[in-house]
Parts: structure tokens; C-alpha cells; sequence
């Protein structure tokens, strides 16, 4: 099938790079030309693992292409995947400007039957906006072209982004025409392992479904941290509950860590869309999300209360911190917990040495030259003159370090785990005070 892919950031380069993969014609396309330079030129502009093989192979095999150019883009798919982003406005609703764009140019230029199939995340009504934006342009041409549209909202997760569109737990197709629907299940028959995965529905409940799953996984970590909070107060280990109430198959054990809040480009923002949306749409209050959202933005300061707490006075203090993607397996720092507490901690007039395994240049993208904060080129390498060491992401390199080494660099061996990655024993057992979330 010939498919174009408009924007080519996490998502869009992911599905595109997936469905060429099973032998599609797939056309990427991205207003921003710095992007399609790194990708003509062989290279990847994310961190995605395996991403970059798969690109490489699509791309020689003569499946994979990319453009900045939106009629080449137009003409090429007969299903155009719309896969921009989708940021907060300033009130917290989605921000549709660059997915009504996409509309905008297919309406604009499109001379065949296309299905336009949203695959960012959009609030529910979206679909019909983008039916009539593209009904608006072809009405101004004076011509009539017939095209569906569909919502098939994406499921991805960063750092598992291949694993999960080449075998995905479900694929969600929200459609209401017969058309649509056979050329939707053709393009994802490949997808489907041993059993049917795909899950038609009609087009509002495809995209509130997406919505639901990021607020229902939110609303689990946003439960656990605040349990976890309540567990150091009270004296009970929060892993030992964690593990007490996860065996409870209805309960189940995934999405109950605790730590120091959640982050990225989609649980923050799709959160506040939706209570957005209910409020301005159904006059309704989303109470449960929103303290869902409120108790996270205070658990992004939970390190900052512990250090300070620790230290009290923390100007000219040194910390050394280990990770600044928002979670491991990506480069990813958008809404990231490390930025509110790089930020806390050199309000507060201390300093950081910081150390990510792929994320420092976008780091150093997001800072500058920020004053106080510098970066290391190893774990151990950034703890020279820190006081403590203060773990914000869980990467696999963090997890088994060598704890005397860790010691005999620190001024204070303190470290703050908000990740909760060793056990207290082991780590006080090598001399270091150990101070992790909720035990
Ligand atoms: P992104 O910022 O990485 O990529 C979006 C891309 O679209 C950018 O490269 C941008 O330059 C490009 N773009 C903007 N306007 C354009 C236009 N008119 N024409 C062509 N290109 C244009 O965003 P993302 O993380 O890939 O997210 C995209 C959407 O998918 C969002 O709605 C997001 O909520 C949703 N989503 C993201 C994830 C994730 O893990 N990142 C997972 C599921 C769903």
C-alpha cells in the first residue's frame, strides 16, 4: 500500500519505518528540514533502540522515503497517517494547530481518494474537525473528492516504540465507513500474531480510548506515590506493598512503582486535555484526574524536599545526578522529572554534575549554558566533588554500581533514589545512607 506519514517525530518515524517494514511504500513527511536531512543522510534524529537498523533497511530496500515537500506528500499515500504533535495550549487543552494543518494541505491538494487516519493524540471531536477542514479546502477548489477519516490512535511506548507497533497488544481503528475499515484491517493484518487484535469502534470512543489508558497508567503511579509517601511517614516499605497488592491478579503488578513522579510528552499533556476536554465539553469535573495531576506535580518535588530535608541549607553544595530522560530507553526529556529538580536544586544555590546514557545533548539543548549545571561523561565521572548522588531514571547501567567506589567519591555517601532501585539493606550495608521513595 502507499502511505504517507506526516511528521516523522517519535511516532511518525516508528509507524512509518513499521509499516515499510512489512512492504508498504511509505512516504515520511516533516516541516522541519533538519530532521529530514539527519534521515536522508542515514542517521535517526530520536533515540529509539533498533529504530535505526530498521530505518537503514527500509530505506536501501527502496520502502522508506522522506520529504519536506507537502505535495509530494499528498500525492504519494492513499492513506495519509496524520502523526504531528499535539502540545498543551497554554489552558491545558490539546493544541490542534499543527494536526488541522496536516488536514489543511491533504484537502488543499489531494485529486484521489484518500483515508486521513489520526493517529496523534486529539481530543475527542477531532475526527470530525479534520472531515471538515478537508471538506472546507476541496470546497474552495470547486471540487469534490471523495476520503474518509479514521482514528487509530497509537499505543507506542519510547524505548519499546518497535516492539510495540510491529506486535502490539491492540491496535484501536475508530471508523464508520465499510471503506475505511477493510483497508484499515488489510494495512494491520500484518500486526496481528495468533489472534485478532484489531478493535474496531466508532470514531469518539476510539479517541477517548486513548485518553482513558494514559489517565487509568497516571492514575496508578499518581496512587503509588502518594501510598508510598504515606508508607515512609507511617514506617511500612512501599516495595513490600507493592508486591502485596500486585499479586492480586486484579490489581496486577505493572505500573505500581513509585518515585519521583511521572513525566514525558504524553501523560502530563493528555491528562490535562482530558480534564480539559470533560470541563469544557461535558461540564464536568474529572476529580479523581485531577488530583491525579496535582499529586504528581508534587511528587516532582519529592527529592528536592528530601535533600533539603537532609542538608537543610543546600548553597554551595554539589550533587551528582544519574539520568535526565523522563524514562529509560529514550532521549526523551519533555516534562522530565530531572528538570524540576536540576531547576529546584539550582534555585536553591547548589550545583549538578549530570550523567544520561543517550539524553545529554538534548539536555544541553533544553539548559544552554546553564550556570551550576555541568555534565559528566561516566556514572562515577560525575560524582568527583559531589556532596550526594541523586538517581532520577532507571536506567539498566545504574543498577548494580559499585557501591564502595560510590562511597569513597562522595563528601556525604548519601544517596537519594527516587527510583527505588537497590535494596536499603544492601546499600547501607556498604556504609552509604540510602534514602529511595517510601520506605
Ligand atoms: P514529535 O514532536 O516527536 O513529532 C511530531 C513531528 O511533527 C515533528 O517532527 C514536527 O516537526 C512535525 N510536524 C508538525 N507539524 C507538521 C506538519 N504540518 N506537517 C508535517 N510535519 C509536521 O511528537 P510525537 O512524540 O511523535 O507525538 C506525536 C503524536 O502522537 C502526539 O499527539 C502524541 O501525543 C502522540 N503519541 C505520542 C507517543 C510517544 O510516546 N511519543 C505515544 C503515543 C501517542
Amino acid at each position: 500500500m502507499k502511505i504517507t506519514v506526516v511528521g516523522t517525530g517519535y511516532v511518525g518515524l516508528v509507524s512509518g519505518t513499521c509499516l515499510a517494514e512489512v512492504g508498504n511504500d511509505v512516504l515520511c513527511l516533516d516541516v522541519d528540514p533538519e530532521k529530514i536531512r539527519i534521515l536522508e543522510e542515514g542517521g535517526i534524529p530520536i533515540y529509539e533502540p533498533g529504530l535505526q537498523e530498521m530505518v537503514r533497511r527500509n530505506v536501501a530496500a527502496g520502502r522508506l522515503h522522506f520529504t519536506t515537500s507537502i505535495e509530494k506528500a499528498v500525492d504519494h499515500g492513499t492513506i495519509q497517517f496524520i502523526a504531528v504533535g499535539t502540545p498543551p495550549d497554554e489552558d491545558g487543552s490539546a493544541d490542534m494547530k499543527y494536526v488541522l494543518a496536516a488536514a489543511r494541505n491533504i484537502g488543499r491538494l489531494m485529486t484521489d481518494y484518500k483515508i486521513v487516519v489520526d493517529k496523534s493524540t486529539v481530543p475527542v471531536g477531532t475526527a470530525d474537525l479534520v472531515r471538515a477542514t478537508v471538506a472546507e479546502e476541496l470546497k474552495k477548489r470547486g471540487t469534490e473528492v471523495p476520503f474518509s477519516v479514521v482514528s487509530n490512535p497509537e499505543f507506542l511506548k519510547e524505548g519499546a516504540a518497535v516492539e510495540d507497533f510491529m506486535r502490539p497488544d491492540r491496535i484501536v481503528v475508530g471508523a464508520e465507513d465499510e471503506q475505511a475499515i477493510l483497508l484499515m484491517k488489510a494495512l494491520y493484518a500484518p500486526f496481528q500474531r495468533n489472534h485478532e487484535r484489531l478493535i474496531v469502534t466508532d470514531v469518539k470512543s476510539a479517541e477517548l480510548t486513548k485518553y482513558a489508558a494514559n489517565a487509568m497508567l497516571a492514575t496508578r503511579i499518581s496512587f503509588m506515590n502518594e501510598l508510598a509517601n504515606l508508607a515512609e511517614k507511617l514506617g511500612a516499605d512501599i516495595e513490600m506493598v507493592r508486591q502485596g497488592i500486585g499479586s492480586d491478579p486484579r490489581i496486577g503488578y505493572h505500573f505500581l512503582y513509585p518515585g519521583c513522579g511521572y513525566g514525558g510528552s504524553c501523560f502530563p499533556k493528555d491528562v490535562k486535555a482530558l480534564i480539559k476536554t470533560a470541563a469544557d465539553k461535558a461540564n464536568i469535573e474529572l476529580k479523581v484526574l485531577t488530583a491525579v495531576e496535582e499529586a504528581n506535580d508534587l511528587q516532582k518535588h519529592v527529592l528536592t524536599g528530601k535533600i533539603k530535608a537532609h542538608f537543610g541549607d543546600l548553597r554551595g553544595k554539589h550533587f551528582a545526578l544519574w539520568g535526565l530522560a523522563f524514562k529509560p530507553n529514550t532521549d526523551d526529556m519533555r516534562d522530565a522529572p530531572s528538570r524540576t529538580l536540576i531547576a529546584d536544586l539550582l534555585a536553591a544555590g547548589a550545583s549538578v554534575t549530570a550523567y544520561d546514557p543517550v539524553a545529554m545533548h538534548e539536555a544541553k539543548r533544553i539548559f544552554g549554558d546553564q550556570d551550576g549545571l555541568r555534565y559528566g561523561d561516566s556514572p562515577m565521572g560525575c560524582l568527583d566533588d559531589a556532596d550526594a548522588l541523586v538517581i532520577v531514571t532507571e536506567w539498566k547501567e545504574f543498577r548494580s554500581p559499585d557501591f564502595d567506589g560510590i562511597k569513597a567519591k562522595l563528601k556525604a555517601p548519601v544517596v537519594f533514589d527516587g527510583r527505588n532501585l537497590y535494596d536499603p539493606k544492601f546499600v547501607r550495608a556498604a556504609g552509604l545512607t540510602y534514602l529511595p521513595i517510601g520506605r
